[in-house]
Protein backbone atom coordinates (compact mmCIF):
# COMPACT_ATOMS: atom_id res chain seq x y z
CA UNK A 1 0.00 0.00 0.00
CA UNK A 2 1.55 3.30 -0.53
CA UNK A 3 1.98 5.77 1.35
CA UNK A 4 -1.64 8.46 2.59
CA UNK A 5 -1.71 11.96 1.53
CA UNK A 6 -4.40 14.14 3.13
CA UNK A 7 -4.73 17.76 1.69
CA UNK A 8 -7.44 19.78 2.51
CA UNK A 9 -8.38 23.62 1.35
CA UNK A 10 -11.27 25.31 3.73
CA UNK A 11 -14.41 24.73 3.69
CA UNK A 12 -15.62 27.60 1.99
CA UNK A 13 -18.75 29.79 3.34
CA UNK A 14 -21.75 29.85 1.22
CA UNK A 15 -22.98 33.24 2.08
CA UNK A 16 -21.93 34.21 -1.95
CA UNK A 17 -20.10 32.89 -4.65
CA UNK A 18 -17.18 32.09 -5.13
CA UNK A 19 -14.43 34.76 -5.45
CA UNK A 20 -10.99 34.72 -6.91
CA UNK A 21 -9.43 34.31 -3.18
CA UNK A 22 -11.31 30.77 -3.03
CA UNK A 23 -10.15 29.85 -6.33
CA UNK A 24 -6.93 30.68 -5.51
CA UNK A 25 -6.45 29.03 -2.90
CA UNK A 26 -8.18 25.55 -4.79
CA UNK A 27 -5.91 25.70 -7.48
CA UNK A 28 -2.89 25.79 -4.68
CA UNK A 29 -4.04 22.79 -3.13
CA UNK A 30 -5.02 20.87 -6.74
CA UNK A 31 -1.27 21.07 -7.70
CA UNK A 32 0.36 20.04 -4.24
CA UNK A 33 -2.23 17.07 -4.43
CA UNK A 34 -1.23 16.36 -8.30
CA UNK A 35 2.71 16.65 -7.19
CA UNK A 36 1.67 14.27 -4.60
CA UNK A 37 -0.12 11.41 -7.18
CA UNK A 38 3.15 12.04 -9.27
CA UNK A 39 4.86 10.20 -6.27
CA UNK A 40 2.38 7.69 -6.24
CA UNK A 41 0.76 8.73 -2.89
CA UNK A 42 -2.99 7.82 -1.97
CA UNK A 43 -3.93 11.47 -2.06
CA UNK A 44 -7.24 12.18 -0.90
CA UNK A 45 -7.91 16.31 -1.55
CA UNK A 46 -11.02 17.63 0.11
CA UNK A 47 -12.86 20.26 -0.15
CA UNK A 48 -16.12 21.45 0.25
CA UNK A 49 -18.72 24.00 1.92
CA UNK A 50 -19.54 25.66 5.45
CA UNK A 51 -23.26 26.17 5.45
CA UNK A 52 -24.66 27.10 8.95
CA UNK A 53 -24.91 30.37 10.68
CA UNK A 54 -26.76 33.87 10.86
CA UNK A 55 -24.96 35.32 7.74
CA UNK A 56 -26.47 32.65 5.57
CA UNK A 57 -29.82 31.93 7.11
CA UNK A 58 -29.95 36.25 6.11
CA UNK A 59 -28.82 35.53 2.53
CA UNK A 60 -31.25 33.34 1.71
CA UNK A 61 -33.95 35.48 3.36
CA UNK A 62 -32.72 38.25 1.22
CA UNK A 63 -33.22 36.07 -1.74
CA UNK A 64 -36.80 34.31 -0.71
CA UNK A 65 -35.13 31.78 -0.37
CA UNK A 66 -35.11 28.53 2.06
CA UNK A 67 -31.98 28.44 3.43
CA UNK A 68 -31.04 24.56 2.49
CA UNK A 69 -31.74 25.97 -1.25
CA UNK A 70 -29.69 28.61 -1.32
CA UNK A 71 -27.05 26.62 0.32
CA UNK A 72 -27.32 23.85 -2.28
CA UNK A 73 -27.38 26.67 -5.02
CA UNK A 74 -24.26 28.21 -3.58
CA UNK A 75 -22.82 25.27 -2.99
CA UNK A 76 -23.12 23.70 -6.48
CA UNK A 77 -21.42 26.86 -7.81
CA UNK A 78 -18.29 25.79 -5.84
CA UNK A 79 -18.50 22.28 -7.51
CA UNK A 80 -18.84 24.11 -10.85
CA UNK A 81 -16.05 26.27 -10.35
CA UNK A 82 -13.81 23.72 -9.34
CA UNK A 83 -14.69 21.50 -12.40
CA UNK A 84 -13.89 24.59 -14.66
CA UNK A 85 -10.38 24.92 -13.26
CA UNK A 86 -9.69 21.54 -13.69
CA UNK A 87 -10.09 21.05 -10.13
CA UNK A 88 -9.36 17.29 -8.89
CA UNK A 89 -10.55 17.20 -5.72
CA UNK A 90 -11.75 13.43 -3.91
CA UNK A 91 -14.15 14.41 -1.63
CA UNK A 92 -16.95 17.29 -1.23
CA UNK A 93 -17.92 17.62 2.34
CA UNK A 94 -21.03 19.88 3.11
CA UNK A 95 -21.85 21.02 6.81
CA UNK A 96 -25.89 20.47 5.87
CA UNK A 97 -25.16 16.82 4.77
CA UNK A 98 -27.13 14.43 7.33
CA UNK A 99 -23.93 12.98 8.01
CA UNK A 100 -22.16 15.71 8.90
CA UNK A 101 -24.43 16.71 11.19
CA UNK A 102 -24.43 12.98 13.21
CA UNK A 103 -20.52 13.20 13.02
CA UNK A 104 -20.66 16.58 14.91
CA UNK A 105 -22.83 15.24 17.54
CA UNK A 106 -20.34 12.57 18.33
CA UNK A 107 -17.59 14.69 18.32
CA UNK A 108 -19.23 17.40 20.42
CA UNK A 109 -20.17 14.33 22.62
CA UNK A 110 -16.08 13.55 22.95
CA UNK A 111 -15.46 16.59 24.35
CA UNK A 112 -18.41 17.07 26.69
CA UNK A 113 -17.64 13.85 28.33
CA UNK A 114 -14.17 15.13 28.75
CA UNK A 115 -15.77 17.59 30.66
CA UNK A 116 -15.22 20.55 28.42
CA UNK A 117 -17.87 22.11 27.72
CA UNK A 118 -20.01 24.15 30.33
CA UNK A 119 -22.83 26.75 30.70
CA UNK A 120 -22.10 30.38 31.75
CA UNK A 121 -22.80 33.45 30.38
CA UNK A 122 -21.66 35.66 27.52
CA UNK A 123 -20.99 39.56 27.37
CA UNK A 124 -19.12 40.92 24.88
CA UNK A 125 -18.55 42.00 21.66
CA UNK A 126 -19.41 39.74 18.42
CA UNK A 127 -18.99 40.99 14.71
CA UNK A 128 -21.51 39.14 12.75
CA UNK A 129 -19.94 38.84 9.04
CA UNK A 130 -16.90 37.39 11.31
CA UNK A 131 -19.14 35.04 13.00
CA UNK A 132 -16.29 35.82 15.66
CA UNK A 133 -16.20 37.22 19.21
CA UNK A 134 -13.84 40.70 19.06
CA UNK A 135 -12.28 42.21 21.91
CA UNK A 136 -12.63 46.29 22.26
CA UNK A 137 -8.48 46.48 21.30
CA UNK A 138 -8.89 44.60 18.14
CA UNK A 139 -11.91 46.83 16.58
CA UNK A 140 -11.33 50.25 15.31
CA UNK A 141 -13.06 53.41 16.52
CA UNK A 142 -16.79 53.09 17.24
CA UNK A 143 -16.19 49.85 17.67
CA UNK A 144 -15.53 48.79 13.61
CA UNK A 145 -14.60 45.14 12.53
CA UNK A 146 -11.16 46.69 10.33
CA UNK A 147 -12.37 43.20 7.94
CA UNK A 148 -16.15 44.13 7.44
CA UNK A 149 -15.75 47.68 8.32
CA UNK A 150 -18.95 47.29 10.18
CA UNK A 151 -19.92 48.08 13.72
CA UNK A 152 -19.11 44.59 16.52
CA UNK A 153 -22.81 44.03 18.69
CA UNK A 154 -23.28 43.72 21.97
CA UNK A 155 -23.80 40.62 22.62
CA UNK A 156 -25.58 39.15 25.87
CA UNK A 157 -26.71 35.09 26.03
CA UNK A 158 -26.07 32.08 27.85
CA UNK A 159 -24.05 29.72 26.28
CA UNK A 160 -22.39 26.72 26.35
CA UNK A 161 -18.44 27.09 26.57
CA UNK A 162 -15.75 25.23 24.93
CA UNK A 163 -12.81 25.08 28.03
CA UNK A 164 -9.84 26.27 25.48
CA UNK A 165 -7.93 27.58 28.20
CA UNK A 166 -7.38 24.08 29.86
CA UNK A 167 -5.31 23.18 26.33
CA UNK A 168 -3.02 26.56 26.30
CA UNK A 169 0.05 24.70 27.75
CA UNK A 170 -0.84 21.44 25.84
CA UNK A 171 -0.72 23.31 22.74
CA UNK A 172 2.71 25.43 23.22
CA UNK A 173 4.13 22.12 23.60
CA UNK A 174 2.52 20.95 20.72
CA UNK A 175 4.13 23.44 18.46
CA UNK A 176 7.48 22.61 20.18
CA UNK A 177 7.08 19.02 19.31
CA UNK A 178 6.49 19.88 15.90
CA UNK A 179 8.10 22.94 14.83
CA UNK A 180 6.73 23.08 11.50
CA UNK A 181 3.20 22.67 12.32
CA UNK A 182 2.71 26.19 11.05
CA UNK A 183 3.35 27.52 7.52
CA UNK A 184 4.90 29.63 6.48
CA UNK A 185 7.49 29.97 9.59
CA UNK A 186 6.72 33.61 9.60
CA UNK A 187 2.85 32.95 10.79
CA UNK A 188 3.84 31.32 13.93
CA UNK A 189 5.15 33.96 15.65
CA UNK A 190 1.41 35.33 15.25
CA UNK A 191 0.11 32.28 16.49
CA UNK A 192 2.33 32.48 19.70
CA UNK A 193 1.38 36.16 20.51
CA UNK A 194 -1.84 35.27 20.46
CA UNK A 195 -1.65 32.13 22.87
CA UNK A 196 0.91 35.01 24.63
CA UNK A 197 -2.24 37.10 25.40
CA UNK A 198 -4.05 33.93 27.16
CA UNK A 199 -6.65 31.54 25.42
CA UNK A 200 -9.82 32.10 26.50
CA UNK A 201 -12.58 29.88 26.72
CA UNK A 202 -15.39 30.35 24.12
CA UNK A 203 -19.00 29.88 23.69
CA UNK A 204 -20.16 27.28 20.94
CA UNK A 205 -23.44 27.52 21.19
CA UNK A 206 -25.85 29.73 19.89
CA UNK A 207 -29.75 30.75 21.58
CA UNK A 208 -30.27 33.28 18.86
CA UNK A 209 -29.35 30.99 15.56
CA UNK A 210 -31.76 28.72 14.14
CA UNK A 211 -29.42 27.66 11.06
CA UNK A 212 -27.55 25.37 12.53
CA UNK A 213 -26.87 21.78 14.20
CA UNK A 214 -28.57 21.43 17.36
CA UNK A 215 -26.71 21.30 20.52
CA UNK A 216 -26.69 17.57 21.87
CA UNK A 217 -27.09 18.57 25.15
CA UNK A 218 -29.78 21.69 24.85
CA UNK A 219 -31.83 21.67 21.87
CA UNK A 220 -32.97 25.22 22.24
CA UNK A 221 -29.33 26.35 21.11
CA UNK A 222 -27.56 25.72 17.63
CA UNK A 223 -24.02 24.92 17.55
CA UNK A 224 -21.46 27.50 17.26
CA UNK A 225 -20.70 27.76 13.00
CA UNK A 226 -16.75 27.39 13.59
CA UNK A 227 -17.26 24.27 15.66
CA UNK A 228 -19.58 22.65 13.64
CA UNK A 229 -17.22 23.59 10.34
CA UNK A 230 -14.18 22.35 11.15
CA UNK A 231 -15.11 18.90 12.17
CA UNK A 232 -16.16 18.88 8.47
CA UNK A 233 -12.73 18.07 7.79
CA UNK A 234 -13.61 14.56 9.31
CA UNK A 235 -17.26 14.16 8.63
CA UNK A 236 -16.57 14.68 5.00
CA UNK A 237 -14.06 11.53 4.27
CA UNK A 238 -16.70 9.02 5.28
CA UNK A 239 -17.31 6.91 2.19
CA UNK A 240 -20.60 5.98 0.87
CA UNK A 241 -22.12 3.09 2.86
CA UNK A 242 -20.55 3.37 5.72
CA UNK A 243 -21.22 3.60 9.21
CA UNK A 244 -22.09 7.07 9.97
CA UNK A 245 -19.39 7.20 13.27
CA UNK A 246 -16.54 9.24 14.30
CA UNK A 247 -14.43 6.42 14.18
CA UNK A 248 -14.90 5.25 10.64
CA UNK A 249 -13.82 9.13 9.45
CA UNK A 250 -10.74 8.33 11.33
CA UNK A 251 -9.49 5.25 9.34
CA UNK A 252 -9.67 6.88 6.33
CA UNK A 253 -7.05 9.12 6.22
CA UNK A 254 -6.88 11.27 9.55
CA UNK A 255 -4.95 13.01 10.69
CA UNK A 256 -4.76 15.36 7.84
CA UNK A 257 -1.39 15.67 6.21
CA UNK A 258 -1.69 19.81 5.80
CA UNK A 259 -5.06 21.96 5.85
CA UNK A 260 -4.23 24.81 3.08
CA UNK A 261 -6.08 28.43 4.38
CA UNK A 262 -5.92 31.76 4.14
CA UNK A 263 -3.99 33.93 6.69
CA UNK A 264 -7.42 35.50 8.38
CA UNK A 265 -8.83 31.75 9.07
CA UNK A 266 -5.02 31.12 10.74
CA UNK A 267 -6.49 31.64 14.57
CA UNK A 268 -9.65 29.01 14.00
CA UNK A 269 -7.52 26.14 12.18
CA UNK A 270 -3.97 26.30 14.32
CA UNK A 271 -5.50 27.16 18.25
CA UNK A 272 -9.17 26.05 18.24
CA UNK A 273 -8.92 23.04 16.14
CA UNK A 274 -5.98 21.54 17.78
CA UNK A 275 -7.58 21.98 21.02
CA UNK A 276 -10.72 21.22 20.12
CA UNK A 277 -9.17 17.97 18.85
CA UNK A 278 -6.97 17.04 22.16
CA UNK A 279 -10.06 17.49 23.67
CA UNK A 280 -11.71 14.79 21.80
CA UNK A 281 -9.07 12.51 22.42
CA UNK A 282 -8.25 12.53 18.64
CA UNK A 283 -4.65 12.84 16.49
CA UNK A 284 -3.87 16.45 15.25
CA UNK A 285 -2.95 17.51 11.91
CA UNK A 286 0.44 17.70 11.10
CA UNK A 287 0.53 21.18 8.99
CA UNK A 288 -1.51 24.62 8.73
CA UNK A 289 -0.84 26.18 5.71
CA UNK A 290 -1.89 30.24 5.86
CA UNK A 291 -1.25 32.34 2.51
CA UNK A 292 -1.74 35.33 1.68
CA UNK A 293 -4.25 37.52 0.33
CA UNK A 294 -4.50 39.11 -3.09
CA UNK A 295 -4.42 42.55 -4.12
CA UNK A 296 -6.11 44.03 -7.47
CA UNK A 297 -3.70 46.74 -9.43
CA UNK A 298 -2.08 47.09 -5.50
CA UNK A 299 -5.49 47.44 -3.95
CA UNK A 300 -7.44 45.44 -1.35
CA UNK A 301 -10.20 43.82 -3.32
CA UNK A 302 -13.45 44.63 -2.29
CA UNK A 303 -17.50 44.45 -3.69
CA UNK A 304 -18.33 47.86 -2.29
CA UNK A 305 -15.14 49.50 -4.32
CA UNK A 306 -15.59 47.13 -7.71
CA UNK A 307 -12.54 46.34 -7.38
CA UNK A 308 -12.78 42.64 -8.20
CA UNK A 309 -11.38 39.74 -10.04
CA UNK A 310 -14.01 37.73 -11.26
CA UNK A 311 -12.61 34.23 -11.42
CA UNK A 312 -15.38 32.93 -14.55
CA UNK A 313 -14.67 35.82 -16.59
CA UNK A 314 -10.72 35.34 -16.60
CA UNK A 315 -11.67 31.66 -17.44
CA UNK A 316 -13.23 32.76 -20.10
CA UNK A 317 -11.09 35.47 -21.47
CA UNK A 318 -7.91 33.35 -21.16
CA UNK A 319 -8.69 29.81 -20.46
CA UNK A 320 -8.54 27.21 -17.43
CA UNK A 321 -4.47 26.52 -17.17
CA UNK A 322 -3.58 30.59 -18.13
CA UNK A 323 -5.79 31.41 -14.83
CA UNK A 324 -3.90 28.42 -12.58
CA UNK A 325 -0.29 29.30 -14.43
CA UNK A 326 -0.70 32.68 -12.87
CA UNK A 327 -1.71 32.58 -9.95
CA UNK A 328 1.03 29.60 -9.35
CA UNK A 329 3.89 31.02 -11.15
CA UNK A 330 2.98 35.00 -9.80
CA UNK A 331 2.47 34.52 -6.40
CA UNK A 332 4.66 33.41 -4.05
CA UNK A 333 2.63 31.16 -2.22
CA UNK A 334 2.28 32.12 1.34
CA UNK A 335 3.02 35.85 0.95
CA UNK A 336 0.62 38.53 -0.07
CA UNK A 337 0.04 38.57 -3.67
CA UNK A 338 -0.93 41.38 -6.35
CA UNK A 339 -3.13 40.68 -9.58
CA UNK A 340 -2.52 43.34 -12.63
CA UNK A 341 -3.95 42.67 -15.82
CA UNK A 342 -0.34 43.55 -17.63
CA UNK A 343 1.42 40.70 -15.36
CA UNK A 344 -0.79 38.45 -16.35
CA UNK A 345 -0.29 39.19 -19.93
CA UNK A 346 3.08 38.82 -19.91
CA UNK A 347 3.34 35.94 -17.79
CA UNK A 348 1.11 34.52 -20.65
CA UNK A 349 3.04 35.61 -23.10
CA UNK A 350 6.56 35.21 -22.39
CA UNK A 351 6.11 31.62 -20.18
CA UNK A 352 3.90 29.54 -21.97
CA UNK A 353 3.69 30.96 -25.55
CA UNK A 354 7.07 31.73 -26.52
CA UNK A 355 9.53 30.11 -23.87
CA UNK A 356 7.21 26.41 -23.40
CA UNK A 357 5.11 26.74 -26.46
CA UNK A 358 7.81 28.09 -29.50
CA UNK A 359 10.29 25.53 -28.34
CA UNK A 360 8.07 22.62 -28.66
CA UNK A 361 6.52 24.22 -31.79
CA UNK A 362 9.83 24.55 -33.61
CA UNK A 363 10.97 21.23 -32.76
CA UNK A 364 8.00 19.35 -33.90
CA UNK A 365 7.85 21.13 -36.99
CA UNK A 366 11.52 20.77 -37.68
CA UNK A 367 11.41 16.98 -37.46
CA UNK A 368 7.76 16.22 -39.82
CA UNK A 369 9.86 18.34 -42.50
CA UNK A 370 13.18 16.58 -42.52
CA UNK A 371 12.57 13.11 -40.85
CA UNK A 372 9.33 12.44 -41.65
CA UNK A 373 8.16 13.00 -37.64
CA UNK A 374 10.79 10.38 -36.29
CA UNK A 375 13.48 11.12 -34.87
CA UNK A 376 16.21 8.13 -32.91
CA UNK A 377 18.83 8.90 -30.32
CA UNK A 378 21.64 9.18 -32.18
CA UNK A 379 24.34 9.56 -29.78
CA UNK A 380 24.59 8.09 -26.40
CA UNK A 381 27.02 11.15 -24.97
CA UNK A 382 24.20 13.71 -23.63
CA UNK A 383 25.63 17.23 -23.28
CA UNK A 384 24.91 19.53 -20.01
CA UNK A 385 21.22 19.38 -20.75
CA UNK A 386 21.37 15.93 -18.84
CA UNK A 387 23.06 17.09 -16.28
CA UNK A 388 20.72 20.69 -15.51
CA UNK A 389 17.84 17.78 -16.79
CA UNK A 390 18.81 16.07 -13.32
CA UNK A 391 19.55 19.18 -11.00
CA UNK A 392 16.09 20.27 -12.26
CA UNK A 393 14.20 17.41 -11.14
CA UNK A 394 15.91 17.41 -7.86
CA UNK A 395 15.49 21.16 -7.12
CA UNK A 396 11.32 20.62 -8.09
CA UNK A 397 11.35 17.93 -5.77
CA UNK A 398 12.77 19.84 -2.99
CA UNK A 399 10.76 22.89 -3.48
CA UNK A 400 7.32 21.15 -4.34
CA UNK A 401 7.66 19.13 -0.67
CA UNK A 402 8.39 22.69 0.86
CA UNK A 403 5.58 24.02 -0.78
CA UNK A 404 7.24 26.52 -2.64
CA UNK A 405 4.93 26.33 -5.38
CA UNK A 406 6.69 29.56 -7.37
CA UNK A 407 9.90 28.95 -6.66
CA UNK A 408 9.69 24.96 -8.13
CA UNK A 409 8.11 26.74 -11.55
CA UNK A 410 11.22 29.29 -11.24
CA UNK A 411 13.02 26.16 -11.45
CA UNK A 412 11.49 24.37 -14.30
CA UNK A 413 11.68 27.98 -16.69
CA UNK A 414 15.05 28.05 -15.98
CA UNK A 415 15.56 24.80 -17.73
CA UNK A 416 13.26 25.65 -20.34
CA UNK A 417 15.13 29.38 -20.80
CA UNK A 418 18.30 26.92 -21.27
CA UNK A 419 17.14 24.08 -23.40
CA UNK A 420 16.21 27.29 -25.89
CA UNK A 421 19.44 28.39 -25.69
CA UNK A 422 21.41 25.11 -26.65
CA UNK A 423 18.57 24.97 -29.64
CA UNK A 424 19.50 28.28 -30.98
CA UNK A 425 23.08 27.81 -30.58
CA UNK A 426 23.20 24.56 -32.11
CA UNK A 427 21.11 25.70 -34.89
CA UNK A 428 19.26 22.25 -36.11
CA UNK A 429 18.00 23.59 -39.18
CA UNK A 430 21.64 24.98 -40.38
CA UNK A 431 23.03 21.07 -39.47
CA UNK A 432 20.28 19.85 -41.65
CA UNK A 433 21.11 22.26 -44.51
CA UNK A 434 24.64 21.22 -44.46
CA UNK A 435 23.64 17.82 -43.98
CA UNK A 436 24.98 17.02 -40.73
CA UNK A 437 22.01 14.60 -40.13
CA UNK A 438 23.37 12.92 -37.11
CA UNK A 439 23.99 16.30 -35.46
CA UNK A 440 20.49 17.58 -35.60
CA UNK A 441 18.93 14.74 -34.82
CA UNK A 442 20.34 14.76 -31.65
CA UNK A 443 19.52 17.92 -31.30
CA UNK A 444 16.15 17.49 -31.64
CA UNK A 445 16.07 14.09 -30.56
CA UNK A 446 17.51 16.02 -26.99
CA UNK A 447 14.99 18.48 -26.74
CA UNK A 448 12.13 16.13 -27.42
CA UNK A 449 13.27 14.23 -24.56
CA UNK A 450 13.75 17.60 -21.88
CA UNK A 451 9.99 18.18 -23.35
CA UNK A 452 8.76 14.91 -22.27
CA UNK A 453 10.20 15.79 -19.20
CA UNK A 454 8.69 19.20 -18.34
CA UNK A 455 5.39 18.24 -19.19
CA UNK A 456 5.73 15.73 -16.29
CA UNK A 457 6.97 18.45 -14.18
CA UNK A 458 4.38 21.15 -15.43
CA UNK A 459 1.96 18.53 -14.71
CA UNK A 460 0.55 19.87 -11.34
CA UNK A 461 0.07 23.08 -12.57
CA UNK A 462 -0.99 22.68 -15.92
CA UNK A 463 -2.28 19.76 -16.47
CA UNK A 464 -4.50 20.68 -19.60
CA UNK A 465 -1.46 21.58 -21.39
CA UNK A 466 0.90 19.02 -20.21
CA UNK A 467 -1.48 16.27 -21.59
CA UNK A 468 -1.17 18.60 -24.90
CA UNK A 469 2.52 18.52 -25.29
CA UNK A 470 2.63 14.59 -24.08
CA UNK A 471 0.27 14.06 -26.89
CA UNK A 472 2.02 15.91 -29.17
CA UNK A 473 5.10 14.12 -28.49
CA UNK A 474 3.71 11.10 -29.82
CA UNK A 475 3.01 9.45 -26.58
CA UNK A 476 0.36 8.06 -24.77
CA UNK A 477 -1.76 9.75 -22.09
CA UNK A 478 0.25 10.58 -18.71
CA UNK A 479 -0.62 8.51 -15.66
CA UNK A 480 -0.41 10.66 -13.26
CA UNK A 481 0.29 7.70 -10.33
CA UNK A 482 3.23 6.36 -12.37
CA UNK A 483 4.96 9.22 -14.26
CA UNK A 484 7.47 10.08 -11.79
CA UNK A 485 9.75 7.07 -12.22
CA UNK A 486 9.87 8.29 -16.37
CA UNK A 487 11.74 10.99 -14.97
CA UNK A 488 15.30 11.41 -16.36
CA UNK A 489 17.25 11.48 -19.83
CA UNK A 490 16.04 7.92 -21.73
CA UNK A 491 13.91 6.45 -19.07
CA UNK A 492 11.39 5.82 -21.81
CA UNK A 493 12.36 6.66 -25.39
CA UNK A 494 15.27 5.67 -27.45
CA UNK A 495 13.06 6.94 -30.71
CA UNK A 496 10.34 9.41 -31.09
CA UNK A 497 7.73 9.56 -33.33
CA UNK A 498 5.76 13.03 -32.76
CA UNK A 499 2.29 13.96 -33.97
CA UNK A 500 1.35 17.05 -35.78
CA UNK A 501 2.17 20.26 -33.86
CA UNK A 502 -0.44 22.41 -32.81
CA UNK A 503 0.46 25.83 -31.18
CA UNK A 504 -0.69 25.42 -27.10
CA UNK A 505 -0.73 29.30 -26.16
CA UNK A 506 -1.50 31.91 -28.80
CA UNK A 507 -0.28 35.15 -27.73
CA UNK A 508 -1.90 37.23 -26.14
CA UNK A 509 -3.15 40.79 -27.69
CA UNK A 510 -3.46 43.36 -25.02
CA UNK A 511 -5.84 45.33 -27.81
CA UNK A 512 -8.45 42.13 -27.69
CA UNK A 513 -8.21 41.53 -24.58
CA UNK A 514 -11.83 42.53 -23.18
CA UNK A 515 -11.55 42.76 -19.20
ZN1 LIG B 1 -15.87 41.19 10.94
Amino acid sequence: MSEKFYITSPLYYVNDLPHIGSAYTTICCDCIARYKRLRKYDVCFLTGTDEHGQKIFKAAQAKNMLAQEHCDHISKKFEELWRLLNIHFDKFSRTTSKNHEKIVEDFFNRVYKNGDIYEANYEGLYCEACEDFKAEKDLLEGLICPIHKQKAQDYKEKNYFFALSKYQDKLVKYFDENPDFIQPSFRKNEVLGWIKEGLKDFPISRRSVSWGIPLPCDKTQTIYVWFDALVGYLSGLLNENEEVKLDTTLQNYWPCNVHIIGKDILRFHAVYWPCMLMSAQLPLPKKVFGHGFLTKDGEKMGKTTGNIIDPYELINEFGTDAVRFYFLREMCFGKDGDYTKESFINRVNSDLANNLGNLLNRTINLVHKNFNGIVENTNSNFLELKEKMEITIKEYENHMEKLELKEATDIVWQLIGNTNKAFNDKEPWKLIKNNDLTKAKYCLYETLEVLRNLSILIYPFIPETSLKIYYQLGLNTLDSNNEWDKLGFEKVNACFKVREASIIFPRLDTKSIKI
